[in-house]
């Protein structure tokens, strides 16, 4: 910072002092001039010498008056300063240190330029708290979201901090994939997604705008959001969308306007920021859905459904809830596969993949065991309920059709059920062991049919 050198003081000092010297070397002239007196009397050394020692005096008073009033001001604003200086460092630095403004202000009013001084060094205050407590609020929203990598978690760190931060008394988070939204988290909403105009997302999407909406009709409600309970008058759809990526929306309503501009800097850099917490959750997922999928059948397949599987077998041996496997696998899947080719075997297997997760419960899962073996994992299941969904699923299966180059193809499995808990069942591994082997016996002693083990 380039510095200029000069001592005001001084400077006044000498101003004063040689006005006053001034006014000591004219005023014999002006005793003589204008007040008419005697030559000899008006301009005599003397007399000269007394009227410029008196401008000196009151030069150096002058000063001192200066010295005392103004100097006194500025030393209270450079106390005032260097304390809140020292106080907004701290509050920088530690969040947890309460601090409002008006500790730092200067009070004091005038109604001259020393006035306007103060008013503009509180506003000064003002806007520097207002920066900090900003970069707060906005590093700890960040630290937050740094917390979690799972969609879940990021979409309500994102939905609480929108709403604190922008007002509302309800909002949701929309999530953008090829053309579709999901409601990935709403909060005080009923929504209905086949109700709401989806073609309107994308254009707020496409757009890339915060738009907002005041005074809000009840009928474009109803078309936008197919809400029940709230009535707001204030709708704010936030796009986010972070490299040319379309990630999502959130739609804050409210009853009252939003405490914040959504168009202002900072509340932008908010949005853009938040943005890649979400993008990177929903790509996780995205991969940990790809790791976890057979390409071919779309259910789990092997690696995570062991997993899974592990995990449910973990929780009923806690809980002591029974836990029923059924391993199946297809009759004669090689004449399928030799009579109509490979391309038709696979439609088999993807069939009866589709068949299979058509019919069971959310709380069921299947993995795809092996080249055309599922495994169907039926928590909380006996082995007697497992078997009435096994011979359900015997004769759905029975009776579909498969069409395949203009060929009409039935197909039948075969199946073999174990229950956890039993007394020679101790182990996961045990329970899948003695699934198969029942498997083998249902194979050996005709197909078609399903066996619990035992
Ligand atoms: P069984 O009634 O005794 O089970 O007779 P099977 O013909 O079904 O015999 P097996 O279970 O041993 O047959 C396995 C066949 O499944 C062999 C393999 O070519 C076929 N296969 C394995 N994975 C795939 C796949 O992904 N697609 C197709 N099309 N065939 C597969
Ligand atoms: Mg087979
Ligand atoms: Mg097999």
């Amino acid at each position: 910072m380039k510095r200029l050198t000069t001592s005001v003081s001084q400077d006044l000092f000498l101003a004063m002092v040689g006005f006053g010297i001034f006014i000591g070397v004219i005023f014999p002239f002006f005793t003589k001039f204008v007040l008419q007196l005697p030559q000899e009397k008006a301009l005599n050394l003397t007399f000269f010498t007394m009227c410029i020692t008196a401008g000196i005096i009151v030069g150096i008073f002058n000063f001192s008056i200066f010295r005392i009033v103004v100097c006194r001001f500025l030393e209270e604003m450079r106390k005032k300063i260097n304390d809140f200086r020292e106080k907004l460092n701290r509050y920088y630095w530690d969040r947890t240190i309460k601090c409002s403004p008006e500790e730092c202000y200067i009070d004091m009013s005038s109604t001259d330029v020393v006035g306007s001084l103060v008013e503009d060094f509180n506003h000064f205050i003002d806007t520097i708290y207002h920066l900090v407590k900003t970069e707060h609020v906005r590093s700890e929203f960040m630290e937050s979201l740094k917390k979690s990598l799972k969609i879940n978690d990021v979409a309500e760190i994102i939905i609480k901090f929108f709403r604190d931060y922008f007002g509302g008394d309800a909002a949701c988070i929309l999530t953008y994939k090829r053309g579709q939204f999901n409601i990935t988290k709403t909060w005080n909403l009923d929504m209905d997604i086949d109700k709401t105009d989806t073609d309107y997302w994308f254009r707020v999407l496409t757009e890339g705008r915060v738009i907002l909406l005041e005074e809000v009709a009840e009928d474009l409600l109803a078309i936008n959001i197919g809400l029940g309970r709230l009535k707001p008058k204030y709708i704010a759809y936030i796009p986010l969308v972070y490299q040319a990526h379309y990630v999502g929306i959130v739609i804050l309503l409210s009853r009252t306007p939003f405490h914040k501009d959504f168009q202002s800097l900072e509340s932008q850099n908010i949005i853009s920021e938040a943005t890649p917490f979400l993008y990177n959750a929903l790509l996780m997922k995205r991969l940990e859905l790809l790791a976890a999928i057979d390409e071919l059948t779309g259910v789990l397949n092997r690696r995570f459904g062991i997993r899974r599987l592990n995990e449910e077998f973990e929780r009923s041996k806690r809980h002591s809830l029974p836990l029923s496997v059924a391993m199946i696998d297809i009759d004669d899947f090689k004449k399928i596969n030799d009579a109509y080719g490979h391309q038709c075997g696979d439609l088999v297997l993807k069939t009866l993949a589709e068949l299979i997760t058509q019919n069971i419960r959310v709380s069921d899962f299947v993995i795809r065991y092996g080249g055309e073996e599922f495994l169907v994992v039926i928590p909380g299941a006996s082995s007697l309920d497992a078997m009435r969904l096994m011979d359900r699923l015997l004769n759905i299966v029975a009776t579909f059709t498969v069409h395949y180059g203009g060929h009409e193809i039935h197909f039948t499995f075969s199946g073999g059920i174990a229950t956890y808990p039993a007394e020679n069942i101790k182990e996961l591994s045990t329970l899948i062991q003695k699934a198969d082997e029942a498997l083998y016996q249902a194979k050996r002693t005709g197909k078609n049919q399903v066996i619990i083990s035992g």
